[in-house]
């Protein structure tokens, strides 16, 4: 996946639980449970063995106006005990988020009768049946109901439809064991992007070739009414496409220029590894104020979704242009290369994320690199990004006085992406951005022990390069990381990743002074956090005072993020608050601004006028430091490892 935003994630307020707590909390006090009772559920477990034959799936999903996805399946069976699973723990989300709330309409049936399913008392994503004598396939039939009021995956011009989301499977099996033959029926007249290869077409129906379950679920469908397919690697020896579809014509319109640079970053990326793990590979790519934004990565495909002006207001978007550098690094690191807490045998055995900081913190680390060397950023925009991800663990990470990086690995289970009142305290999924700012660490210090013949890009080859062409998953553990950072440069690399990841108040800022760069405040924003803070959902017009006063504001005068033990955080300010007034004037950023600035000079609090629940409240902010906002500038007289790192290869 991508990381959700550099500056935060969105305060949504919880709802209040109070009251079930309480039932729940007498309800155990005076229950009684038995001593003997295990309470575990009755779904077989998975076995590395062939399924006795293929599962068709046909999926209607031309439902463009209520969004409704139909089922039908077709089950080969033997006669007794059968558990069905829709898919809990879903690849790219590290957690289980698999929508079985949205799975509705359920039924079975064998030789046409129809069959009485049960739901297991403890796992919900299970459903249990007794198989009649005489039936040898079950259909299935059932609805997705996919959501209606924001992060659509269908509109009236495009959709984004995931298999995982519209498919059970058996239960005892390896889901590599279980082939699948799937169909699809789009919108009339639409066209699609996807890693699968169609067997044939009637229509607006698609039947693909037969894959294993494995690869159905890493091969989501974009399908558009406006469509385009661009060629990224003409003359490569394995193709790359770019699968567009837009909310309306105009937004397929590519520069030449804009095309050098995405066929550039193929280029950089084969150089980088010096292999490939797909036989093809598609960027399903959509355009489109009214999809939900997305970033997932699978071996041969990944889904891209971002506003509809990408291509249109190229000048304007900087801060999302990482997205498709960083999805297909994945290809290499993350499905090829998975860490083997993180592989499971089908997606109903728990993940273990505790190896994401290589997973999601290396990706975070190359695909801002890859879009610099390929040119899609600038080098100053790549300053300035990494300005920012720096500023947030020089002083807005306070939570590392309790948790480790390692420990930010749970939250795609713990917090799943959830509003946070307090996110700096709380923090979330840093291994992404605190594990990019280590892997920096680890470039420069590869290159100084090496005196500047090895790099991390040494690592990426012999990690992640080899078996080239290969997909089949290659699993990794802590010990291998170390023993291959130790074939580019000996050194105590175990010591090293220990005191990053496993370490409170980790050493994160190192990686800059390594690489002959150090991070300053002013009191200008960069172009880039300009663009950054007008970018799209989640973050549109996100103020950030977070280095001055300690504080974001959202579009709607709300106070978005409080960083704790912060200015703001100890005048009392709360999350979700409102801002009227800012030393008795109306509130606006520029107000803000001014009074910030003001008070580095005559050496007054700022005082802030809340409106919270109800009430009003005014605090005063003592805080003198004037407006501050991070940028790089280089350390003279040391090499200039950062200007390397982001140089195309030759
Ligand atoms: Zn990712």
């Amino acid at each position: 996946m991508s990381v959700v935003s550099v500056a935060g994630l969105p305060a949504v307020a919880r709802p209040r639980l109070t009251r079930l707590v309480v039932a729940i909390a007498m309800t155990l006090a005076s229950g009684v449970l038995a001593a003997q009772e295990v309470r575990t559920d009755q779904v077989p477990p998975p076995q590395d063995t062939p399924y006795v034959g293929t599962v068709t799936l046909h999926v209607d999903a031309s439902d463009t106006a209520q969004g409704i996805f139909r089922v039908h399946e077709t089950i080969p069976v033997k006669p007794g005990a059968l558990t069905l699973l829709y898919p809990q723990w879903i690849p790219g989300d590290h957690s289980p988020t698999g929508p079985i709330a949205m799975l509705a309409g359920l039924k079975l049936s064998g030789n046409g009768k129809s069959l009485i399913w049960k739901r297991d008392k403890y796992n919900v994503y299970a459903f249990h049946l007794d198989v009649p004598a005489g039936v040898s396939s079950i259909d299935a039939d059932f609805q997705y109901l996919s959501g209606r009021s924001d992060d659509f995956e269908i509109t009236d011009r495009m959709m984004d439809m995931e298999w995982s989301k519209v498919s059970l499977y058996p239960a005892g099996y390896f889901s590599r064991d279980i082939t699948f033959a799937p169909s699809v029926t789009l919108a009339h007249g639409w066209q699609l992007g996807v890693a699968l290869e169609t067997a044939s077409q009637s229509g607006d129906t698609i039947t693909f070739k037969p894959v294993t379950f494995n690869n159905l679920v890493d091969s989501p469908i974009y399908a558009g009414q406006y469509f385009k397919r661009v060629d990224l690697n003409p003359g490569g020896d394995a193709p790359v496409h770019l699968d567009i579809v837009a909310d309306a014509p105009k937004y397929l319109e590519i520069t030449p220029e804009q095309l050098k640079v995405h066929r550039a970053l193929v280029t950089q990326a084969v150089k980088l590894f010096g292999s490939h793990h797909y036989d093809h590979y598609d960027f399903l790519f959509s355009l489109s104020d009214q999809m939900g934004g997305n970033g997932t990565e699978h071996h041969q495909s990944s889904e891209d979704g971002l506003g509809a002006d990408y291509f249109t207001a190229w000048s304007d978007n900087a801060p999302e242009r990482d997205l498709l550098a960083h999805e297909y690094t994945h290809s290499w690191n993350g499905k090829f290369r998975r860490p083997a807490d993180l592989w499971t045998p089908n997606f109903n055995v728990p993940m273990g994320d505790s190896l994401l900081w290589v997973y999601e913190g290396q990706t975070q680390y190359w695909g801002f690199v890859l879009t610099a060397r390929a040119g899609i950023w600038t080098p100053q925009q790549f300053f300035d990004a990494l300005a920012m991800v720096a500023a947030n663990y020089d002083r807005n990470r306070e939570g590392f006085q309790w948790r480790t990086l390692e420990d930010t690995t749970n939250d795609p289970t713990a917090a799943r992406r959830s509003g946070l009142p307090y996110r700096s305290w709380q923090m979330s999924e840093d291994y992404y951005s605190g594990g990019q700012m280590m892997w920096l660490e680890v470039d420069a210090k590869l290159r100084a022990l090496t005196h500047d013949h090895k790099s991390l890009d040494d690592f990426a080859q012999a990690f992640f390069g080899v078996d080239n062409g290969s997909y089949v998953t290659k699993t990794y553990t802590f010990d291998d990381v170390v023993a291959a950072l130790n074939t580019v440069a000996p050194y105590d690399w175990a010591a090293f990743l220990h005191a990053h990841v496993d370490t409170l108040n980790p050493p994160l800022q190192n990686g800059l002074a390594a690489t002959g760069w150090k991070l300053v405040y002013t009191d200008k924003e960069s172009d880039y956090e300009k663009q950054y803070n007008s970018r799209p959902e989640p973050s549109r017009h996100l103020y950030n005072f977070a280095w001055s006063i300690g504080l974001t504001m959202n579009d709607k005068s709300q106070v978005n993020d409080v960083r704790w033990d912060g200015p703001a955080f100890k005048a009392g300010v709360s999350t979700g608050a409102t801002l009227v007034a800012v030393n008795g004037k109306d509130y606006s950023t520029d107000v803000l601004k001014e009074a910030i600035t003001a008070a580095k000079d005559d050496q007054t609090p700022v005082q802030l006028l809340l409106k919270y629940q109800g009430g009003f409240r005014t605090v005063a902010v003592d805080y003198h430091g004037g407006l501050q906002y991070p940028h790089l500038v280089r350390v003279e007289g040391t090499p200039d490892y950062l200007s390397q790192i982001i140089a195309a290869r030759k």
